[in-house]
């Protein structure tokens, strides 16, 4: 990309999108800005930036931030998650966009009731199907046998080929956001699938599309964005051809 973004929105709090599954939007706060605005001029910081705003007495303070600002922000909050809650980076960044990196929101739930947040994001605590030792193994997609270095499972030990999780991970990535919170193939179980897999069987397409997905996560989530950044953000998916 040869030009810089700034992504400028207002939130007034209680307006709300559901940027996982594009829920209701709400129309009613009038005074609420969005946009976009190329920045020819500053060339080299490749990204983007996001700002939001909050209002303060009358006055609104917009803070802008690059893209690499909120990587560093959520690999923060990742290690401290991960350190606290004593569990991998991948699960913590399960949590977290379940938990729409509300950090001290994950931290009361999970202290208050572990198992019930382990259940709701898909963390399971051990498999459900233990794999044999056979060496070759039957995908639950395709009914074929491979060799067992071509099967892969979340944590649930559901048995899948390399060639169907590949599908099925190319389809939610090109479905949209709902790709973070993606769970087994499986109907029946809910484990989710981690961000490990997920970019280890991705194509380098797909793989940009969800770490987009994944950095927009942060700043859409930590403020319910407005109709009118909405259409700005269904703007800058379609810019880039992730719709
Ligand atoms: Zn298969
Ligand atoms: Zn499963």
């Amino acid at each position: 990309m040869d030009s810089d973004y700034e992504i400028v929105d207002a939130y007034d709090g209680d307006s709300a999108e559901d940027y996982f599954s594009g829920g209701d939007t709400d129309m009613d706060e009038g005074d609420s800005i969005g946009g976009f605005e190329e920045d020819e001029d500053d060339g080299d910081n490749a990204g983007y930036e996001y700002g939001y705003a909050s209002d303060e007495g009358s006055e609104k303070t917009y803070t802008v931030l690059r893209e690499s600002d909120i990587r560093q922000r959520q690999e923060e909050s990742i290690s401290h998650v991960s350190s606290v809650l004593s569990i991998s980076r991948v699960a913590a960044s399960v949590l977290l966009c379940h938990y729409k990196w509300n950090v001290s929101q994950l931290h009361d739930e999970w202290f208050a009731d572990e198992e019930r947040v382990r259940r709701s994001v898909g963390l399971l605590s051990k498999s459900v199907i233990l794999f044999p030792n056979d060496s070759e193994m039957t995908c639950g997609i395709c009914f074929d046998s491979y060799p067992r270095d071509q099967i892969h499972s979340a944590a649930c030990g559901h048995p899948y080929c390399t060639t169907c999780w590949k599908g099925y991970i190319t389809t939610a990535i090109n479905d949209g956001p709902g790709c973070l919170l993606l769970r087994c193939p499986d109907p029946a179980c809910c484990a989710a699938v981690g961000q490990d897999m997920i970019l280890k069987l991705a194509s380098d397409e797909d793989r940009e599309k969800y770490s987009r997905y994944f950095v927009r996560s942060y700043i859409v989530d930590k403020k319910k964005v407005d109709f009118l950044y909405y259409i700005e953000l269904l703007n800058f998916f379609l810019r880039f051809n992730l719709l």
